[in-house]
Formats: structure tokens, sequence, C-alpha cells
């Protein structure tokens, strides 16, 4: 098969093509688009650790902060074997939309180190997570840049960067990452926050479509955590959940599966295979189901050319981060699937990690209710305009939701009059 444009340009390229689609629909002038187009800054350090062996061993780390106009930086720390300068770039640039989408006051970052923590002990992770903080120590802070758990990085790595922080300033400062064990300073309902967020944009989307999540069939690709709380939520509202998925394979039952037993299943056996109610279906046959409801909650580009043909549901709510190519993209609009875009979708979780930096701040712990109160509210209010601008300049909600927060980052940028 001949190579895709999705296979050819790397990830940047790709970031870089999406948010040229916006500003064209938007008519931005080159001063407007050379002011938000290209990170602020980009930060490339070596990271050698003593590997358990006794040899060192350097591994490559970046950080990147793409656009700091509304706020502090805001994104994830990635550790895996692929991350390059060009994924960590436009993955803070998918920052700085997602930020502005929803309307919170922070802007895009994202960092990652180059390793395969699955290889290594908790100790070299740790060392590795010291050392690296150290090296972006200069350009992070509860007032700059605030990283969160991504790929392969969790809260007790977010603990190690907050201690290494928090050693050279000689004082606690919780504020500096978010997504930490609540033990400190962690948030009530971080761990479910991207999936009730996806929740809250499928529950705004239904009026729009007249389609009810009561009966509605669904199926989840990706059964962790992003998809298992949004099929546990949509399984209380009564959808009948009739698919789900993980690396090892999917499982189907025609009148919805018992999400709970499933929940509890995949704890013990590690994966969603084999469940008792169910019978086994291919990855191919997940994604062409005659379902309503589609949730790609897995991994990035699993939507592609070669299978989005198939897919019949009518609406596909990302709670994945860029699950759906871009020539995907263009075969599921001409099919009229109602997509609603990552950036917006799976929000919850950054709206979630700014709560925790705001009770971090403020020295105030919120309970569960109100947090998830606060983000009904936010997610809420960020989907009717974008659904607005879908509908007043027929785009697609993907753009419409890019050029949403184009514009409240140029109005920012311009506004401060940083290039007087
Ligand atoms: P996770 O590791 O908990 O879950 C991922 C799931 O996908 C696992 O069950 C895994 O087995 C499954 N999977 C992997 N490859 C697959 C394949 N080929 N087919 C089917 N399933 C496959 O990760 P998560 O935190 O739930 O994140 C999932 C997605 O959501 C990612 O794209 C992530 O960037 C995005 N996201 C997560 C959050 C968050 O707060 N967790 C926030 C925003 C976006």
């Amino acid at each position: 098969m001949i190579a895709t444009e999705t296979e050819t340009k790397s990830p940047y390229d790709l970031a870089l093509q999406n948010f040229e689609k916006a500003a064209d629909a938007l008519n931005l002038v080159n001063d407007d688009r050379n002011s938000v187009r290209n990170p602020e800054r980009a930060l490339i350090v070596s990271v050698p650790i003593m590997m358990d062996s006794g040899s060192v061993h350097c591994f490559e780390g970046f950080r990147v902060q793409h656009n700091t106009s509304r706020g502090p930086a805001k994104g994830g720390i990635r550790y895996h074997p692929n991350v390059t300068l060009a994924e960590v770039k436009a993955l803070a640039m998918w920052m700085t939309w997602k930020c502005a989408v929803v309307n919170i006051p922070f802007g895009g970052g994202k960092g990652g180190v180059t390793c395969n923590p699955k290889v290594m002990s908790a100790k070299e992770i740790e060392r590795l997570t010291r050392r690296y903080t150290h090296a972006i120590l200069p350009i992070i802070g509860p007032g700059q840049d605030i990283p969160a758990p991504d790929v392969y990085t969790n809260p007790q790595i977010m603990a190690w960067i907050m201690d290494t922080y928090s050693m050279t300033r000689g004082h606690l400062v919780p504020g500096v990452v978010t997504g930490k064990p609540i033990s400190l300073g962690g948030s009530q309902g971080r761990n479910e926050a991207t999936g009730l967020g996806v929740f809250n944009t499928i529950e705004c989307a239904c009026p729009h479509l007249k389609m009810q999540i009561k009966g509605a069939k669904v199926a989840v690709q990706g059964f962790g955590n992003a998809g298992s709380v949004v099929a546990q939520l949509l399984d209380s509202a009564q959808a009948d959940v009739v698919a789900v998925s993980d690396s090892r394979g999917c499982v189907y039952k025609k009148d919805g599966l018992h999400i709970a037993k499933l929940i509890q299943y995949k704890e013990h056996a590690g994966s969603v295979v084999g469940f008792p109610e169910s019978e086994p279906i291919t990855p191919d046959e997940l994604l062409a189901l005659d379902c309503d409801i589609l949730v790609p909650a897995a991994m990035e580009n699993m939507i592609d050319r070669a299978n989005a043909p198939a897919i019949r549901a009518r609406m596909i709510a990302e709670a994945a981060n860029g699950p759906v190519t871009p020539e995907a993209d263009a075969i599921l609009e001409k099919k009229g699937a109602f997509v609603i875009p990552d950036i917006l979708c799976n929000a919850g979780g950054v709206t979630v990690s700014y709560f925790e930096w705001v009770q971090n701040e403020q020295h105030m712990s919120w309970d569960l209710q109100e947090v998830n109160s606060r983000l009904q509210t936010i997610m809420q209010r960020s989907f009717i305009p974008v659904l607005d601008v879908h509908l007043e300049r027929k785009v697609s909600m993907r753009t419409a939701a890019t050029m949403l927060a184009i514009q409240r980052v140029v109005e920012a940028t311009k506004t401060r009059g940083l290039y007087p």
C-alpha cells in the first residue's frame, strides 16, 4: 500500500496542517498566524543516570511550551521509546488549543523522555525523573509551566517531580505538577475526570442528533482509564455498551455487556478477553458495528483510511488524543458522522488538573461533588459555542473547536501586545 500522509508527515506537520485549516476558515491574517503558530520555547536536555547495572545511560528529554499568552503552559510528560521533539511540539500545540477551547487560563506545553519504562526498574525510573526534572527546572513552576502525567507516567512520578522541584525551593510546592497522589495535594475526581468529561459532551451532543443515551448502542475501543469510566457512565445512564476492546482483543454482547462485572473481570484477568458473558470479535468488527456511539479511547491514529469507511456510528466521541487520522476524518465527515473532537471531548482531564492547581495555590481542597459539578458546567459551557460555529460556518466540529481556540489565543496574544 502507498504510504499515507499520516505515515510520511511528522506529528508536528500534521498539527500545523490542522492549524492552517482552521486559520483559513477564520481568514486569519499572516501576522496573527505567525504569532501563534510556533512554540515559544523548546528545550532539549540530556539526562544521564546510573542504571541498576552500574553503567551510565544518557537519555534524551524535551519540554516544549507552545503558547503562554493565556496563562502558564500546561501539559503532560510522556515516557516512551518513540518520543521525539516533533511529537512533543505537536502535543504542546494540541494542549494550547485544548485549554483555550474549555477556556481555562493555561497555555499549551508538553514534555517527554525517549525511554522504555517497561524495561526499567522503579529505582531507574525515579533517578530518570529526578534528573529530568533538574534539567527542565529553569522553565517549570506553578506560574510558568505545570507538567502532568501522560503515556507511561503516573501519580508517583508526579510526586518525584514535585519533590525534586521543592528541594530547590526549600519548601513544598504542590502547584508545580498536577495528577499527584491525593495525599500530596492531588484532586478528588482527577482519575475519572477525562471519562466524565467525555460523558458530559455526549450528553450535550444527544439533543442535537435527536438521540437518547437510554437505549443507545455503544462500542468502546480501549478499556483503560478513560474508556472504562465512559463505559460505566453510559451503562448507568441505560445505554447498551455492546462491545469493548483492549490491546489484547475485543468482546461483544448483542444486548449489552455487564460493565461492572467486566471491570472486575479485567482487574483479575488483566484483559477483557475471555469475559464469560460475551463473544470475541475482531478490532475491525468492533469499529464496523451498527451502533449509535463509538468511543475511541485507546491510542493515536487507530481510525484510518482503511477502517473508516466501515464505521456506522452516528456519533464518535474522541476520548483518546488524535484517534482519527486526517484521511479518516475526511471520510467520516463525508459520511455525516458527528465527531466530538479530542480537544473538546477529552478536556475533562486538563480541566480537573486546573482545579487541582487552583486548590494547591489556594491551600484548599474541594470535595468530589464540587469538582464534578464544576467540571460539568465547564464541559457544557464549552460544547455550545463549538456546536454553534459548526452549524453557522458549516465546518466540522474539529475545525470549529480549533477555530474558537485559535481566536482566543490570538486575541490574548494581541491584547497583551507581545510584539510591539
Ligand atoms: P490507559 O493506558 O489507561 O488505557 C488505554 C487502553 O487502550 C488500555 O486498555 C489498552 O489495553 C488499550 N489499547 C491499547 N492499544 C489498543 C489497541 N490497539 N486496540 C484496542 N485497545 C488498545 O490510557 P488512558 O489514560 O485511558 O488514555 C487513553 C487515551 O485517552 C490516550 O489517547 C490518552 O492520551 C487519552 N487521554 C487520557 C486522559 C487521561 O486523563 N487519562 C486525558 C486526555 C486524553
